[in-house]
């Protein structure tokens, strides 16, 4: 069942969370000379309209990117980041970002995992996206269709990254967002990163999950205390405990394994702010704790 779509959702307080942290892990792979690899293998269609009916019908994007683009003394990684999506304009004059003739945008804009990614790249760094959904996967295809560096596959995300495992660059990321439709995604996500670090154990994996009033994040940080990744396992939330109900996120939280170097501080100064920019149902908080210690 695929009846979720991030066109909802794009730019709420958990995509601030979750895109600041993609960030800060590709700015750390662009500092050495050597290729990268990163796989999403949730992928949505790429970039989104914050003006369109989708949007606005949540309006949650207000309470998130709204705000965080609005405040002041923001940290300076995070600041690099919004700087980088107030420039993102996908339909301005001479853009290759798949905008089709007849197509009707509003704007503003903000960049999905896929663009964040595919505008860090460098020539010989590649992107391997997955998406199942038919609608979000043609749109996204006619996006990235014409960029070399990127392999776009229709294909189950927990599945592929397992069978892709190792990829021949062997410096990466692994970014997984699933949807959590149905709660089976819970233990599909904590089953195929353990399975794909054991084959690609150096590679930083990033997992994303919301919180909820059903306590499946507990299962997955149980599953992920035993992943005993050298570079250690950081768990980082931004919730309140004000909310929650009718399936509406209280929070929103972030798995990684083999964070890059001074990566939890960076997200913990990012985390404090966001805790205090964007608005969750009450008063939030962020909070990061080590599941594994790093060797
Ligand atoms: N990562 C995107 C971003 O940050 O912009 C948002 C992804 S959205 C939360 C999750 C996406 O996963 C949806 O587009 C959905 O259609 C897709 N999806 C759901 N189940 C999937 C599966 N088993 N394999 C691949 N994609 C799936």
């Amino acid at each position: 069942m695929l009846s979720y779509l991030h066109g909802f959702h794009a730019g709420n307080f958990a995509d601030m969370h979750k895109h600041a942290a993609l960030w800060l892990v590709l700015e750390h792979l662009r500092k050495k000379n050597k290729p990268f690899c990163v796989i999403d293998t949730h992928a949505g269609s790429g970039w989104y309209d914050l003006g369109s009916e989708q949007a606005a019908k949540t309006g949650e994007w207000k309470d998130g990117y709204a705000r965080a683009k609005d405040g002041a003394n923001a940290p300076e990684m995070l600041q690099h980041f919004l700087n980088y999506v107030a420039t993102f304009d996908p339909v301005a004059k001479g853009r290759d970002y798949g905008v089709r003739e007849g197509d009707d945008y509003q704007g503003p804009f903000y960049p999905g995992s896929p663009f964040i990614i595919r505008d860090m790249l460098r020539d010989d760094d590649e992107l391997v996206l997955m998406e199942l959904h038919p609608r979000e996967h043609e749109m996204l295809h006619h996006r990235v269709k014409r960029d070399a560096r990127i392999h776009l596959h229709k294909r189950d995300g927990y599945e592929g990254v397992v069978a892709m495992m190792p990829p021949a660059i062997r410096r990466g990321l692994v970014l997984m967002d699933p949807s959590y439709d149905v709660k089976q995604d819970y233990q599909k996500a904590a089953k195929a990163i353990h399975e794909a670090w054991e084959k690609w154990p150096t590679a930083t994996f990033m997992l994303w999950y919301p919180i909820l009033l059903d306590g499946f994040d507990a299962d997955l940080r149980k599953s992920f205390s035993a992943i005993k990744a050298s570079g250690g396992v950081l768990c980082a939330e931004l919730a309140t405990d004000q909310g929650g109900a009718k399936g509406r996120m209280r929070g929103t939280g972030l798995l990684v394994i083999n964070p890059p170097w001074q990566f939890d501080q960076q997200l913990g100064d990012i985390g404090n702010w966001l805790a205090r920019t964007c608005k969750l149902p009450g008063p939030a908080n962020h909070q990061m704790r080590w599941l594994v210690p790093a060797a």
